[in-house]
């Protein structure tokens, strides 16, 4: 594995796997990583000859008041993950080559960027957006891979390749757990065991949605309220919402297209997000 710091390295090592015809695929991650990141390892070794991870802690995607300063890091650690994991060149730039003095200039997505994580990190997705459009032109990767856990991410970056021609294919990988069912998360190792206990409420509402959801509810109201009965430990709330899974509006019930309910709430100081998706067949 070559762990690489520069753009300009970056892009001599891919055009030389790319002319000897390799496909490439491309892991955009923040590090400290968990079986989360390598199930997206995996499912791009599955599908590509060569697999590139970066590991950036972006400061765009955070808030004035959030917590970029204390995200949590471990380079030596994630750089033996990669390695072990099979993983063909590891980027890890600093936050200037990346963003060098004079940058201004910004991705900003639409409407799918305004609803729930959104509604509380206003310039979040235009983080996002802007570092992966970026990281796509830098790496120019077949296929990228993101996973499910952070859906509207996924739907955002979608609508971008889409609007912006990027020829990307764009692959969602399902959320991987903790054995009791917490969604795996880099900001996991922020909880105390009082307050994992505690997060624990978020899947457990999503599964009863969904438990309830496959007994034949169809009725949003009643799948919400079910979910809400859960996450009474959940500190402070900031939305639980049943969605379109295409435009990320609020459904109408009786459910009868693909729909995602996603929580996100603060236990202690640690903000946490999870998703399940309700498989109504479209008609
Ligand atoms: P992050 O390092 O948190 O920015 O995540 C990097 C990528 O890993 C994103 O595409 C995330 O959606 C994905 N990811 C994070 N946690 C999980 C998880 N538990 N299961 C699957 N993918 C994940």
């Amino acid at each position: 594995m070559l762990t690489i710091r520069t753009v300009g390295e970056l892009r001599r090592v891919i055009s030389e796997a790319r002319s000897g015809g390799k496909s490439v695929g491309f892991v955009p991650t923040m590090g400290y990583l968990h079986d989360g990141h390598l199930a997206l390892v995996k499912a791009s070794q599955m599908q590509c000859d060569v697999t590139v991870v970066s590991i950036f802690v972006n400061p765009t995607q955070f808030g004035p008041n959030e917590d970029l300063s204390v995200y949590p890091r471990d380079f030596p650690r994630d750089e033996r993950l990669c390695h072990d994991a099979g993983v063909t060149l590891l980027f890890a730039p600093d936050a200037q080559e990346i963003y060098p003095p004079g940058f201004n200039t910004f991705v900003e997505p639409g409407e799918l960027a305004k609803p729930l994580c959104g509604a509380f990190r206003p310039d979040h997705f235009r983080g996002v957006a802007t570092v992966v459009s970026k990281l796509f032109n830098m790496v120019q990767p077949d296929v990228a891979f993101f996973g499910q856990k952070d859906f509207q991410q996924c739907a955002v970056v979608r609508r971008m390749v889409i609007d912006l021609n990027l020829p990307i294919e764009i692959v969602t990988v399902p959320t991987i757990r903790e054995t009791d069912g917490l969604a795996m998360s880099s900001r996991n190792w922020y909880l105390s065991e009082e307050e994992r206990r505690r997060a624990l409420a978020i899947s457990r509402g999503l599964f009863a949605a969904v438990a309830e959801f496959q007994a034949g509810e169809r009725s949003a109201k009643e799948l919400l309220a079910i979910a809400k009965q859960h996450l009474k430990t959940v500190d402070r709330l900031q939305y639980l919402e049943l969605v379109d899974a295409d435009t990320l509006k609020p459904v109408e019930s009786p459910l009868h297209r693909p729909a995602a309910m996603c929580a996100a709430g603060y236990v202690g100081s640690t903000r946490l997000i999870d998703n399940v998706m309700l498989a109504v067949s479209a008609q």
